[in-house]
């Protein structure tokens, strides 16, 4: 009853845009692990994990340790981008597992606490370091929900260069399944790297020269789409050669999430600025660009914003950082992460609708198709999100949370804590293919759903 009654004033209060409390209509009142219970007294296993950010999961006695001895000790919780003991701390263990030559050596720019915070500081820095105005990105590329409010400000300094005209060129992201050229595979990605080059090269491509180029190493929200290793250090190579800026946002693939510490080291590349947020505050808010020292050319004020000193944040994500380095949890994902693909492309022999299993780490995406469309030149099958969504729906029923992506929404996405159990693991694949039976043996595709 509480739950309906919550849900009803919800409804009633919030705006239209309301997205997960549409689709997983849960009303959370505890949770530990990979475990939410709601208001109706039911347990759900949590694939989605605050989209991401709870690496450790709910609650994690560590976290909720620390946080508990910073309220005690009467620090002060917010305190714009002055240093506390708790961020220089937090700043220390960050530098300290940044990748490659950004290790120990980045300049850290706090950011307002939201991943798209971090996205605007790292597309207005680069612009700022360049003096150019254009960025190129990728089709599909989730970067955050900000409408420019730097551009619809007053003075002239909080826009940067040019802000007002900043070009973006849209490049096919390597989407091997539905591969832009028609070849899929490294070879498409290879194609992809390729164009970046001949618009960079070619002086009548119609592109000024970047200030950067910004990218996902896994699309998440994309529909969890991981890049070839080969595409990444293509980009890396051209990019550098061409003096363009590589920003790579780390927001949903950091912290381990990807079986390595930052999705981008497996490929062993370092981006000139790096954008975290999520899991990076330990499940509160926060979010930050780490970058090339010579980079900051920024004076004093450049970049500001009131809530960028949130000590709570600060000491959640450093206990987060360590435990996921000292527990290794990176290695932990990737092993739960393979074990997930593989159940799922056992259900995809039973399951012909599954079109495509892939990820990386604990990020993983099944592709919905329709079985009975014919398939494109490379196989693919028209997606299938009105199949996806009663899944999901049949998922939650069942006790298991898991958010949709992808062009159309037809890809289901598990994002569980890296904490997730053997047992756990076991568990959602269990409920995955319930889902999936009670779904197909439906009479219109879509299940009775429990009251
Ligand atoms: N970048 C990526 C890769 C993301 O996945 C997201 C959020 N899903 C963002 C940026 C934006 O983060 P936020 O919602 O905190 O603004």
């Amino acid at each position: 009853m509480l739950r309906a009654e919550l849900l009803g004033r919800q409804a009633q209060r919030e705006s239209a845009a309301r997205t997960y409390a549409r689709t997983i209509p849960v009303a959370p009142v505890s949770a530990t692990g990979a475990e939410v219970t709601g208001a109706d007294g039911r347990a759900y296993l949590d694939c989605l994990s605050g989209a991401g950010t709870l690496a450790l999961g709910h609650n994690h006695p560590a976290v909720v340790e620390g946080l508990q001895a910073a309220l005690a000790s009467g620090v002060p919780l917010h305190t714009l981008d002055m240093i506390t003991p708790q961020k220089d701390a937090f700043s220390e263990e960050l530098l300290e597992r940044l990748p490659g030559s950004l290790r120990h050596h980045a300049k850290l720019h706090f950011c307002s606490p939201a991943g798209t915070d971090a996205v605007e500081a790292a597309l207005k820095l680069a612009r700022h370091a360049t003096g150019r105005s254009g960025i190129v990105s990728f089709t599909g590329a989730y970067h955050g929900m900000t409408l420019g409010a730097s551009s619809v400000s007053g003075p002239e300094r909080m826009r940067g260069p040019a802000a007002e005209a900043q070009p973006v060129t849209r490049l096919p992201y390597p989407y091997g399944y539905r591969c832009p050229f028609g070849v899929g595979g490294e070879h498409g990605a290879g194609l992809s790297a390729r164009l970046l080059e001949s618009y960079l090269t070619d002086p009548s491509s119609g592109m000024a020269p970047p200030a950067a180029v910004i990218l996902e190493v896994v699309q998440g929200e994309g529909g969890v789409i991981p890049a070839p290793d080969s595409w990444l250090r293509e980009i890396r190579r051209i990019t550098a050669a061409h003096g363009v800026l590589l920003i790579v946002d780390e927001v949903q693939t950091g912290i381990g999430r990807t079986g390595h510490y930052w999705a981008c080291e497996r490929a062993g590349v370092t981006p000139d600025i790096l954008v975290t947020s999520k899991a990076v505050g330990g499940g509160l808010p926060l979010a930050l660009i780490a970058y090339r020292p010579d980079l900051d050319t920024w004076l004093p004020g450049d970049h500001t914003g009131t809530f960028r000193g949130n000590t709570l944040a600060m000491v959640a994500g450093r206990i987060t950082l360590r435990t996921v380095a000292e527990e290794q949890l990176a290695e932990r994902a990737e092993k739960l992460g393979a074990r997930l693909r593989l159940g799922l492309r056992e259900l995809a022999r039973a399951f012909p609708q599954i079109g495509e299993v892939r990820g990386r780490g604990l990020m993983t995406g099944a592709e919905l198709v329709d079985p009975g469309a014919a398939p494109d030149a490379l196989g693919a099958r028209p997606a299938a999100p009105e199949f996806a969504r009663a899944v999901q729906a049949a998922c939650l029923d069942r006790g298991l949370i898991l958010e949709l992506g992808g062009r159309g929404g037809a890809v289901l996405r598990l994002l569980p804590p890296l904490v997730l159990t053997d047992a756990q693991a076991g568990a959602v694949l269990d409920r995955l293919g319930d889902a999936l039976a009670a779904v197909c043996a439906a009479p219109h595709g879509r299940p009775e759903r429990a009251a």
